[in-house]
């Protein structure tokens, strides 16, 4: 299947589309083929300086709105975004490489965020503290003020909409640094956000140089809060900046999650879901099971019956109705996981699928690991890619400490009929998150984010809006 590239390509600041006028461009490649469709212009400092005045100049009207009216507005936008779905998951194919059938629920899922969160806002109070007659304490919930919103490739809408929707309905105004590796579907997002009538200094979007716009942001004293998702280096550079203004975080980080498969699980159904679990967004999601740990019993069963799955997984264009697994968003990822593998073999590991990079755009084969020891690189820093590393394990003890040895936790999983055992795992894994014979544990109702190097703050469910509110106490004598 073939399919036209027909984004519309503009920063989107103080009200107006901008594009060219002088500004610096980057090419946007397909991964598909790896080549460039398209070119992105460049926010220069003045564009930030306007969009910083924009949003400065904005909020107070924003956050006047009461929340009926701010919600009326984003259902609006829910509505559009569902109703431009195929074009917008299109061009997120296009950019991104994932199967266009996760490209059209990643889209339908940022319209449930704008619903939820619409909803969401209408329910944020405060306490009123008993005091004696005549006299009152009271304890308010008011929005930050204006956020800057820093989202990446893997998921380009609904981690971008993670950002703004809960923003939005708290009150914030919201200045989005878009990832340039897909700027197609996160304008045509903002398109719709702009179509529905949203004021045009509430959501302002940039994209450019990420550390010049984000130095440049985080030293103006009008951003009071900054959300990230992506890597743990640039969180912790991020936190830095953030610090010299005590501006407010949510960092959502790096994770390498591990799975502990118990001898008395379901095999046959735990190997369906974790193999097509693995290979979803070719492992490009911070939440990807990782870490497989397996215990002896069942350990060479599951070895087996993860390679015969994994070698029918279907990689091609995301375009195609076949295609399970595309192409990594990022040419430089293919040689890291090249390095990967040869290191892991150099330190004795066996390559029982996959493992090398495939042809035409930025491939690589789904790869799967066996007796993967535990100071290879792979075991320690996150693949981010189609990779998945399996050990073998004794006890339930020996398997815990394993999950919690690395300095991340975002997510982790355990395959167990044990109902004991359950509970002993929810209580002892260090991680935000747990699954429990499930790899589904995002939903717009429940926290999402890690502890530890992972990241500080939750996005979806309450949390994420409390993340835009700040508390002020009253006393009224
Ligand atoms: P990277 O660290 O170069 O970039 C990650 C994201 O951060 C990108 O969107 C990038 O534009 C942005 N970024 C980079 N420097 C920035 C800065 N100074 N200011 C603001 N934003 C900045 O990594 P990458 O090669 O693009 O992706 C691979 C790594 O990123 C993975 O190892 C993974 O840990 C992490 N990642 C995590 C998530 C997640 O959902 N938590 C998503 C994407 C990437």
């Amino acid at each position: 299947m073939t399919a036209t590239y027909d984004a519309d390509l503009q920063l989107f600041i103080a009200g107006a589309w901008r594009s060219g006028e002088g500004r610096e461009g980057r090419p946007v490649y397909n991964p598909a083929t790896a080549g460039t469709i398209a070119e992105l212009p460049v926010a220069t400092a003045a564009d930030l300086d306007e969009a910083l005045a924009a949003a400065d100049r904005g909020w107070p009207a924003w956050r006047a709105k009461t929340p009926d009216e701010r919600a009326a507005l984003m259902h609006k936008v829910a509505g559009l975004i569902r109703e431009r779905a195929d074009h917008i998951a299109t061009l997120l194919t296009l950019e991104q490489g994932k199967p266009i059938a996760e490209a059209r629920g990643e889209v339908l899922s940022a319209a449930g965020l704008f619903d939820y969160f619409a909803e969401q806002g209408k329910r944020i109070d405060g306490r009123v503290l008993q005091r004696p007659a005549g006299q009152r304490a009271m304890v308010l919930k008011q929005p930050v003020g204006p956020v800057a919103g820093f989202s990446p490739w893997n998921f380009p809408v609904n981690l971008m909409v993670k950002k703004i929707a809960p923003a939005l309905a708290a009150g914030c105004v919201v200045i989005a640094k878009a990832p340039e590796e897909t700027p197609g579907c996160t304008s045509a997002i903002m398109r719709c956000i702009v179509d529905a009538g949203v004021p045009g200094d509430a959501v302002q979007l940039v994209y450019g140089d990420p550390d010049m716009i984000s130095r440049h942001l985080l030293a103006s004293p009008v951003i009071r809060k900054v959300s990230f998702t992506g890597s743990t280096a640039v969180g912790k550079h991020l936190m830095k900046l953030a610090a010299d203004g005590v501006k407010r975080i949510t960092m959502e980080l790096g994770g390498h999650a591990p799975v502990l498969i118990f001898d008395d699980c379901d095999l046959e159904a735990t190997l369906d879901k974790v193999v097509w679990q693995k290979f979803r967004n070719a492992g490009q999601v911070c939440i990807s099971p990782t870490r497989f740990y397996v215990q002896q019993g069942i350990y060479d069963a599951f070895v087996k019956g993860f390679a015969e799955r994994t070698a029918k997984v279907k990689i091609g264009n995301g375009l195609d109705a076949d295609t399970q697994m595309g192409p990594l968003a990022n040419a430089r990822r293919v040689p890291a996981l090249e390095a990967m593998v040869a290191d892991a073999k150099a330190k004795g590991a066996r390559v029982i699928a996959g493992g090398e990079a495939g042809d035409g755009g930025y491939f690589f084969q789904p790869t799967a690991i066996a007796d993967v020891p535990l100071d290879a690189d792979a075991m320690n820093n996150e693949p981010f890619g189609p990779m998945a590393l399996i050990r073998p394990f004794g006890t339930e003890e020996e398997a815990l400490e394993q999950a919690n040895r690395l300095p991340y936790g975002l997510a982790a999983f355990a395959f167990t009929e044990n109902g004991r055992r359950i509970n002993r795992i929810a209580d002892g894994i260090e991680s935000g998150m747990v699954g429990i014979n499930s790899f589904v544990i995002s939903a717009l109702d429940a926290p999402f984010g890690g502890i530890k190097e992972s990241g500080f703050g939750s996005e979806s469910g309450p949390e994420g809006l409390e993340g835009y509110l700040v508390t002020k106490a009253v006393h009224i004598y």
